[in-house]
């Protein structure tokens, strides 16, 4: 789960990690409130869950509580790619020296968490990585052993921040690592870390992504989460009680496929035709025929579909299983063109089940993308 900007310095704060004071509006009037208690300048930001804020308009300056309201007024109700700002984190302007970047990320490969450190921090890690690689110190942190002092030494040095400055930043870099492996985090970022004119070091802005399999152990977690499910639309939320993988997309093919990877793939394939996926939704492996007739219901309930494309390569999962499910959810929610493709384990099976119900299974997955992109076209 990706935490909002303002639920992450919530727990820099927890952790003694500085940060700007502020406080968060879902209004004009109350984010002029919130200026009234601060120091001017201020900075007004968008609360969403996507990065490039900055570039898409999403943070803004202000000199007083009064102009703090217009940008809210502007701010609160611009969409950045495709998702409303309804909540705004309205805080004092640090007089920021220079901007460093720091974090920590789970490596699954190396089974560590990573320890990152650049002077150049601001822009996107990607492109420090992509552009400047030089700058960028990875130190791999052994999870049995945790964070050595030398490790902060060496990014200290790479920081070029006067020593004076030692001591705080090793306390900010072991509550950051302590913030991480108590919240299961699989990322923790500190982007700007900012070094102020006066000499400190404040957290200008939190990325945080926690485990969701972790959440049972957080219960301020879990309130978030349930928070999450609250404003989630129908489709959403069901997908959420059905424990199935989904993700809303703007197109209006439907897309189910078992596995993340077919399924991408299948979305791939829509794309390139032409078409453009409704949603992701990833059965999973060996799901009965409830569990398909569950996810096909989503697709056939969303207003947006024009038609549904299912996609199963069937190993641990059976074909005639789907099938079985494919055809019960045309039986109660049918009204939409759904075209099959299926493959593998009880294929034969599979595809008796459908013939019988009146759909042709298709066994080439670009000819079914490409009828799928068809009929979304009529
Ligand atoms: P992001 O675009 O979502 O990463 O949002 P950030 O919170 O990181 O802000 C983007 C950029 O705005 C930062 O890199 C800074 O250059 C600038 N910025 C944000 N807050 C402040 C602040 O308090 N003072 C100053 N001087 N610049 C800020
Ligand atoms: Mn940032």
């Amino acid at each position: 789960m990706n935490l909002y900007e303002y639920e992450g310095v919530a727990l820099f704060q927890k952790y003694g990690i500085p940060v700007p004071r502020g406080g968060l509006a879902s209004s004009p009037d109350e984010a002029r409130k919130i200026a009234e208690r601060l120091n001017p300048p201020y900075v007004v930001k968008a609360q969403v869950l996507i990065g490039g804020r900055g570039k898409a308009g999403g943070v803004r300056f202000a000199e007083t509580p009064e102009e703090v309201e217009n940008v809210a007024e502007e701010v609160l109700g611009i969409v950045i790619r495709g998702v409303r700002v309804d909540k705004i984190l309205v805080v004092e302007k640090i007089k920021i020296m220079r901007e460093l970047y720091l974090s920590f990320v789970l490596n699954r490969s190396e089974k560590t968490v990573d320890f990152l450190a650049s002077p150049l921090g601001g822009v996107d890690i990607e492109d420090i990585a992509r552009e400047y690689p030089m700058s960028l110190v990875r130190q791999h942190i052994d999870p049995l052993l945790g964070i050595q002092e030398f490790m902060v030494r060496r990014a200290f040095k790479r920081l070029n921040l006067s020593g004076e400055l030692y001591r705080n930043f090793r306390e900010l870099v072991f509550s950051l690592y302590r913030l991480f492996v108590e919240y299961d985090c699989e990322l923790a970022e500190i982007n700007p870390l900012a070094l102020t004119r006066e000499g400190r070091l404040v957290a200008v802005d939190s990325k945080i992504i926690v485990d969701d399999n972790s959440l049972f152990r957080h219960p301020d977690l879990l309130e978030i989460k349930k928070r999450r499910i609250e404003n989630m639309d129908e489709v959403e939320r069901k997908a959420e009680e059905f424990g199935l993988s989904y993700v809303k997309l703007d197109g209006n093919i439907g897309i189910m496929g078992n596995g993340a990877g077919l399924t991408m793939a299948t979305m791939d394939l829509v794309s390139f035709y032409g078409g453009k996926p409704a949603n992701f939704l990833d059965i999973g492996g060996g799901a009965t025929r409830e569990r398909v007739e569950k996810a096909l219901s989503l697709l056939l309930m969303d207003p947006r579909v024009k038609v549904v494309l299912v996609n199963i390569l069937g190993g641990i999962t059976r074909c005639d299983e789907v099938a079985l499910g494919v055809v019960s959810a045309m039986e109660k929610y049918g009204t939409k063109p759904i075209v099959v493709r299926i493959m593998g384990t009880r294929e034969e099976e599979g595809r008796r089940i459908l013939e019988a119900s009146g759909v042709h299974a298709l066994d080439s997955m670009e000819e079914a993308a490409k009828i799928a992109v068809e009929i979304s076209r009529r």
